[in-house]
């Protein structure tokens, strides 16, 4: 049971374990070489410099001479769509940010999804936290979308087709996209290939923005508390952030509050 509840983060919790007990349960069966076969979803390649100054902040690219400094190989997101020019990019948790799963069998489940591992089908319980869908949809006519999670494609490939019904994730990024860092699978934003004072990353752990804390939007870890009015309440703020040049000077106010 350890190493299938690795499927999604965090680990080893079920619906009745409080906020608190969340690091203290923090195991890391995720070491566990039970999921060895990713899909790959890092397959894109940098785009050519573009022509008309729509993806302006990727970096450069090497030249013949000289040392300019090392982009990366390739970034994990397309270039930014044309619906999508002009806008911050949001990254976007899943577990414990929009919804929280279990192996658990709860009777109001949002979706049931079977995930089979080694063999067997299981049934993931998956519950929605409370005004997600107006935070996604309003989500998506602010921003480029992209869902980035630590958990497998297995399971949160299905749980986003459910839960995103509108579109909303131009982009979905899964634990392989993640780097491997002091026991945590962070985010490394700087991979995305998007300029770094246009992206939003909103998760309820600090350990997967560890290198980019000052792009993030903290919110607190859920689980069932059906009363929660968390993403209601941060829509004005992203409704803000939505219309900044540059994200960071926002943030910041927001971390001083
Ligand atoms: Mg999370």
């Amino acid at each position: 049971m350890m190493q299938i509840t690795s499927l999604f983060l965090p680990l080893s919790l079920t619906v009745s374990q409080s906020n608190s007990s969340l690091k203290k349960h923090r195991s890391r069966s995720i070491f566990s070489p039970f999921f060895c076969c990713f899909r790959n979803y890092n397959e894109y390649h940098v785009e050519p410099p573009p022509t008309n100054n729509k993806t302006p902040s990727l970096p450069p690219l090497p030249e013949e001479n000289g040392s300019p400094p090392k982009p990366p190989a390739k970034f994990l997101l397309p270039e930014v769509s044309i619906a999508d020019y002009g806008k911050n990019c949001v990254v976007i948790d899943l577990d414990e940010t929009l919804v929280h799963s279990s192996f658990k069998p709860i009777s109001n489940a949002d979706f049931i999804v079977p995930v089979e591992i080694d063999g067997t089908v299981h049934q993931v319980y998956v519950l929605k936290r409370p005004h997600v869908d107006e935070f996604l949809q309003k989500m998506g006519e602010l921003f480029e979308c992209v869902l980035f999670t630590a958990s497998l494609a297995k399971y949160a490939d299905p749980v986003a087709d459910l839960l995103d019904q509108w579109g909303v994730f131009r982009a979905r990024l899964f634990r392989e996209s993640c780097v491997f860092h002091r026991g945590n699978y962070v985010k490394d934003l700087s991979r995305l290939g998007r300029e770094l004072s246009k992206v939003i990353i909103i998760d309820n752990s600090p350990a997967s923005y560890i290198f980019h804390p000052e792009n993030a939007v903290p919110v607190q870890s859920w689980f069932e508390d059906m009363t929660d009015t968390e993403l209601l309440d941060l829509i004005p703020l992203f409704e803000g952030l939505s219309k900044e040049e540059d994200v960071y000077s926002l943030l910041q106010s927001l971390r001083n509050r």
